[in-house]
C-alpha cells in the first residue's frame, strides 16, 4: 500500500525512503555541497528531502532576494517539534533569507473549530517563542491570516478558479469544504510574497514536516497555472522528519502529555522524559547483553534533533547504547539534565521577549 499523507493527521511517518520515491521528493544529499554553511539537520539527514532547493540556493549564491516562509496553526502550545522549524528558519535567516511566519488562525477556526480569541492569543506566543529561539525580528515579518488585505484574499478566489475538485481529492484524499478553503488559503500564504506588493520574493522556500507535502504539491500546481497571469514561480521546499512524541507517535500540540512544550515547567518535562518510550530491552541483563535499539527510542531522537550538537559526541551516545554499556535509566538522566538546561535558558529569553513588547510591534494582527 502507498504512503498516505494527511496534513491534519497525528501519525509518525516511518518510511522516508519510500516517501522520496512515491512523491518525487529529491534526496537532500543532492544539494549538501551547495549549502554555504553546514547545519546538523542537514548533516544528520533530519532534513531528508527537497523540491527545487537547489534553485533557491542558486538564487542566494547570486545575491537575489530569497525568503523562507512557514506557518503555525496555534491550536496548542509550541513544542520541540515546532522548535525544529524555528531552528530551520533561524539557520536560513543567518544565510541571508527574509523570514515570514504566518499564524494560521483562519485554518484553526475552519478545521479545528477553535475559538477566535484563543487562537489570536496563542499566536502571540508562537511568535514570542520564535524570537526567543533566535529569529531576528528585524529581518522578519509575522502576520495572522485574518489580518491580510484584499490582494491576498483575491489570490484565494483566483486559485479556486483553476483547480478542480478531482485534482484536490487526488492530492488530499477526502475533503471537507473547510479543508478546501484552508488549503487554498495556505497556497496564498506561500505564494503572496512573490507579488510586488508583498516584497517581490520570487525565490521562496518552505520548510515543512513530510506530512505537509500535499500543500506544497497543490501550491506548485497553482503557481504553474498563474505563471502567465501573475508571474508566479514554484516555491521550493525542504522536508524534515517528524519528531515523534514520547509514546512513539507524532509529537502533536493536541496530545500534550506526550510532547515537551517550550513553556513546560522543567520538572514536568523531567517527569515526561522519565516515562518516555525507549529502545531499551525488557531487562537490564538483556540490555547489557544485546544492547539497546536507539532507532526505536524517543530519547535518542531528542539527542539527535536537539540535545547534542557535536557529531562525535552523538556517535558516542549511539555506541554506548548499542553495546549495552549505558542503560536507559542513566541515558535518560543525562537527557533530562540537558533538556532542563535548554528549557530554562529558552524560557528566560522568552520572558525577556514578552516584556520587551517587541511582539506587539512586529506582529500584524486582525482588527476584530
Ligand atoms: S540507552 Fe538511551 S538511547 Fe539507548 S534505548 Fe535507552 S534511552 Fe534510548
Amino acid at each position: 500500500m502507498g504512503v498516505k499523507l494527511d496534513p491534519w493527521g497525528h501519525y509518525a511517518i516511518e518510511d522516508y525512503v519510500k516517501l522520496l520515491a512515491e512523491f518525487g521528493i529529491h534526496p537532500i544529499d543532492e544539494v549538501l555541497g551547495s549549502l554555504p554553511r553546514k547545519h546538523m539537520y542537514f548533516e544528520r539527514r533530519v532534513i531528508f528531502g527537497h523540491r527545487d532547493f537547489n534553485l533557491w540556493l542558486d538564487a542566494l549564491k547570486h545575491g537575489e532576494k530569497v525568503a523562507v516562509l512557514t506557518g503555525f496553526m496555534p491550536s496548542g502550545r509550541p513544542h520541540l517539534g515546532t522548535a525544529m522549524v524555528y531552528e530551520e528558519l533561524r539557520f536560513l535567516q543567518s544565510l541571508g533569507a527574509h523570514v515570514k511566519i504566518v499564524i494560521a488562525d483562519a485554518e484553526a477556526y475552519i478545521v479545528r473549530r477553535e475559538e477566535r480569541s484563543d487562537v489570536v492569543k496563542r499566536g502571540v506566543d508562537f511568535i514570542a517563542h520564535a524570537i526567543a529561539w533566535g529569529i531576528d525580528p528585524e529581518k522578519a515579518e509575522f502576520y495572522y491570516q485574518t489580518a491580510m488585505d484584499n490582494e491576498y484574499y483575491r489570490l484565494i478566489q483566483m486559485f479556486s478558479r483553476k483547480i478542480s475538485m478531482a485534482e484536490m481529492e487526488a492530492i488530499y484524499g477526502e475533503l471537507t469544504p473547510g479543508k478546501i478553503v484552508a488549503s487554498l488559503t495556505q497556497a496564498a500564504d506561500i505564494l503572496h510574497l512573490q507579488l510586488d506588493k508583498y516584497g517581490g520574493y520570487r525565490h521562496v522556500v518552505v520548510p515543512v514536516g513530510a506530512d505537509q507535502d500535499p500543500h506544497l504539491r497543490l501550491t506548485r500546481d497553482l503557481a504553474d497555472r498563474f505563471e502567465q497571469e501573475l508571474g508566479l514561480k514554484r516555491p521550493s521546499s525542504i522536508y524534515h522528519k517528524l519528531l515523534r512524541g514520547l509514546d512513539g507517535n507524532k509529537m502533536s500540540k493536541s496530545r500534550p502529555e506526550f510532547a515537551i512544550h517550550l513553556d513546560d515547567d522543567p520538572d514536568l518535562a523531567e517527569k515526561k522524559l522519565l516515562n518516555a518510550l525507549t529502545g531499551g530491552r525488557a531487562t537490564a541483563d538483556e540490555q547489557r547483553r544485546l544492547g539497546g535499539e536507539p532507532w526505536k527510542c524517543s530519547i535518542y531522537e531528542l539527542y539527535v534533533y536537539h540535545l547534542v550538537g557535536d557529531d562525535s559526541e552523538l556517535r558516542e551516545v549511539y555506541d554506548e547504547c548499542v553495546t549495552g554499556r549505558v542503560l536507559c535509566g542513566q541515558c535518560k538522566r543525562r537527557a533530562v539534565e540537558r533538556l532542563k538546561r535548554r528549557l530554562i535558558e529558552h524560557q528566560e529569553r522568552y520572558r525577556e521577549v514578552l516584556s520587551s513588547g517587541i511582539v506587539d510591534k512586529v506582529l500584524r494582527k486582525p482588527s476584530f
